[in-house]
This record gives structure tokens, C-alpha cells and sequence, in this order.
């Protein structure tokens, strides 16, 4: 049952029916062949391995390492736990209060993991098209207290890798990656794992490959790898003593089945999510100010992620009200990301000026629902509602306000 919009009142903001009956989330998990997830979660109940460094999480690492191109891969609980291994590295040499540059737009986990450390997060702003850490202001944000730069492949989007590794090198400090985003993504043609010092993974529920919770740190650095899979166990080393400061951060081998089961759905989320963004791009054409992230062609995305930003001048609403309009459709649009790390609490007055980029873009972001579950038709509909909200925007936006 199809609720074409035409005008203001068949909103259901304003009354009218709901576009979907069923909720549209961002964020679903990707579809897998449950018979080949249940078949290796019951390998692991038969020979009673479950967690440890068991078969199934060493295929999985196999498999991670293939993807990126790396000699290692070591598999985490999650990424949050891989980044905090990460940083705290005793081969960084990072004392308490020491610095690591972080974008300030950017999931909250990225800078959590340095200060959980005893690091001190350096906000740096970001590019306010594509939203990466901007590269020209990194240098004034070196002190002596720098140890490393924590880059982000937001959404999938390669950071511009040459010219951060060009300064970390001539800093003298270590380079690293949060690709929790950005698993089967690329730079140019190569795919993003091996650059930097290391980069790290999340097979998070929401992410495009998932293992319910699931992280991994993938690097060529030998002796880097064996500190962190030290550091996973409880600092245990192969002859059994204790060698390091550890923690627990293994990845079960129940979420390992799922992970290497996800894993073999890769190729076909991403055409299918392909599809979708092209879809999209079509549908959005024609609507002014509600512009998609194109991706581009110079790099491989898995376009997991249907961004937009609404440019409240020409789109006549808000991004806010744009989501209420949604919501109240059933379309549950996501605002991704509402604030930037340096305006949240822990970190308020970390930053020491206004960072325009990252403040820019979080009031215009928006995340659409994507994903092998949204067909061709459902996107038609969301972007149906959005031109709709477009085309009566500044009376939308006057309505709302009498109503408050
Ligand atoms: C999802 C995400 C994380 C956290 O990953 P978990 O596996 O849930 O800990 C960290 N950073 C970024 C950029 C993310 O998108």
C-alpha cells in the first residue's frame, strides 16, 4: 500500500497517513545465510571450544587480513577495546596526559579510547564537505606531548592517507586508523587496513560486515601485532608469563561464526547498497538543498552509509524538522553526527578554538535507511517524503514553530 504525497496536509507530521506501515532503520544488520552461521555455532558447541583464540576466530582473522591486505590481523571483543590497545601500545611510548590528534567529527568511541588511556584527545576540525580530518590543521596542533594521529575513514570515505602519513612521519609520531566504518572500502585501489601503523576494524551489529560485537586491529607491524595479542589475553605471553599490562578483549568464537558468515555477504551487500545509493542520487536530483554524499569514483566505498546534508537556506527546513517529518513516517533518519566531540561533556573547553567544519556539518548531516532490505520502491517513497518536506518548506517550518 503506496501513500503518494502530494501536498503539506497528506504529511503525517501534519495528519496524514504514515508513507510505511513498518519502521525504516538505519543501521540494520545485513542479511546472512543462517544455516552457515548456525552450522559454525555448532562446530564451536561440539568441540566445546567457545572463546580463546579458537578455529573459528582464527578463520576469521585469516579472512580479515585477506580483505586488507595485511600480515596481521588480530580480532577484538570490539573496536572501542581494539583502539584503546591501539594507543595505549607500549610501543607508542605514550606517557599519561600525552596527546593523540583526533577529528572532531567522528562516532564519540574514537576519543573515548585515547582518554580511557590517560590521553589527552587534540580535537582537529574536519573538511566541511566530506567531513575527514583536514590535513592543513594538524601541524598547529603538534606539541612535544604528540605520540600519534587517530585518522577516521568516516562513512567509508578514505582519509587523505599520503598527506598524513607525510606529517606523522616528519613529526616523528605514530599513524593510526579508526576504519571501524570502512571495512571493504578503498583508497584508490587499495583497500583500506594496511595503511598507517595499523587500523582498526568494528564488526559491530550495525556495521556493513557484522559478529554481533566484534573488532579487530590489522597492521604489517610484526612486533606490534604480538603486543596486542599479548595485550588481549591478559598480557600472556606463548610461554605463559605475564609480559604486559593486558586486558581482555577476545572475540568469542560465537561472534567469529557470525563474523566469517557476514563476511561472505560482503560483495553482495555492497552492490546492493550500490544500487540503493544510485537510486538515491537519482531520486534527490531534483530536490534543492538535501544533498547526498556522492563517494565519488576515485575511491571504493561499501556505501553503507546514505548520507545527505540538508542546507536549511535552500531546502526551506532544517535538518531537525526534516527528521521529524520522517520520523513521523515511519522513515527513522538518523542525525549522524548531532554534536561535535569538543561540544560534548567530558571534552567541553578541549578544543582551543571553534572548529567551523565539524560545527557546520553536525547540524546538516542525516543519515537515510540503506541496506539489502530497502528496495527500489521504498527509496522512491523516503525521497517522495523529502521532496514533499522541500517543496513546503519555509510553511513547515512555520507551522512547527506555532505549534511549540
Ligand atoms: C562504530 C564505530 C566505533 C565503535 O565500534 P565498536 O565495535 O562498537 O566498539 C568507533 N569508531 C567509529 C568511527 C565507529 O563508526
Amino acid at each position: 500500500m503506496v501513500q503518494v504525497k502530494g501536498g503539506i496536509d497528506d504529511l503525517a507530521l501534519f495528519g496524514g497517513a504514515r508513507a510505511f506501515e513498518q519502521n525504516h532503520r538505519v543501521g540494520r544488520p545485513n542479511p546472512i545465510v543462517r544455516e552457515r552461521f548456525l552450522e559454525r555455532l555448532n562446530r564451536a558447541l561440539d568441540t566445546e571450544w567457545l572463546s580463546n583464540m579458537g578455529p573459528l576466530s582464527e578463520e576469521f582473522e585469516q579472512r580479515v587480513a585477506e580483505l586488507a591486505g595485511t600480515r596481521h590481523c588480530v580480532s577484538m571483543c570490539n573496536a572501542t577495546v581494539a583502539l584503546q590497545m591501539l594507543v595505549g601500545d607500549p610501543g607508542t611510548g605514550a606517557e599519561p596526559g600525552d596527546e593523540v590528534i583526533v577529528p572532531a567529527l567522528t562516532f564519540p568511541a574514537t576519543a573515548h579510547a585515547v582518554a580511557w588511556r590517560g590521553l589527552r584527545p587534540v580535537f582537529c576540525d574536519v573538511d566541511p564537505v566530506t567531513g575527514l580530518i583536514d590535513p592543513d590543521r594538524i601541524p598547529e596542533l603538534l606539541s612535544p606531548r604528540t605520540r600519534a594521529i587517530l585518522g577516521v575513514h568516516l562513512w567509508g570515505q578514505a582519509c587523505d592517507v599520503p598527506r598524513l602519513e607525510k606529517i606523522a612521519a616528519e613529526a616523528g609520531v605514530r599513524l593510526f586508523f579508526d576504519a571501524a566504518p570502512a571495512v571493504g572500502c578503498t583508497h584508490d585501489d587499495t583497500q583500506i587496513g594496511a595503511f598507517g601503523d595499523a587500523e582498526v576494524f568494528s564488526f559491530h551489529a550495525t556495521k556493513v560486515v557484522n559478529s554481533f560485537e566484534g573488532g579487530a586491529v590489522v597492521t604489517n607491524d610484526d612486533a606490534l601485532a604480538e603486543r596486542l595479542r599479548q595485550a588481549r589475553n591478559f598480557g600472556f605471553t606463548s610461554d605463559g608469563t605475564v609480559g604486559l599490562v593486558g586486558t581482555n578483549g577476545k572475540m568469542s568464537e560465537a561472534a567469529a561464526a557470525m563474523g566469517l558468515t557476514s563476511l561472505e555477504s560482503l560483495e553482495e551487500t555492497i552492490a546492493h547498497n550500490r544500487a540503493n545509493h544510485r537510486t538515491y542520487l537519482r531520486a534527490l536530483a531534483d530536490v534543492p538543498g538535501v544533498t547526498p554524499y556522492d563517494y565519488g569514483l576515485r575511491h571504493r566505498n561499501s556505501h553503507h552509509y546514505m548520507m545527505v546534508t540538508v542546507e536549511p537556506e535552500q531546502a526551506g527546513l532544517d535538518r531537525d524538522l526534516l527528521l521529524r517529518v520522517l520520523h513521523a513516517e515511519h522513515v527513522l533518519a538518523r542525525p549522524y553526527f548531532s554534536e561535535p566531540l569538543h561540544r560534548m561533556k567530558p571534552y567541553a573547553g578541549a578544543a582551543p578554538a571553534t572548529l567551523p567544519g565539524a560545527e557546520y556539518l553536525c547540524r546538516r548531516l542525516l543519515a537515510l535507511p540503506t541496506g539489502p532490505a530497502v528496495r527500489d520502491e521504498d527509496i522512491e517513497i523516503i525521497c517522495d517524503v523529502v521532496r514533499v518536506a522541500v517543496a513546503h518548506g519555509p510553511e513547515i517550518t512555520r507551522r512547527h514553530a506555532a505549534r511549540a
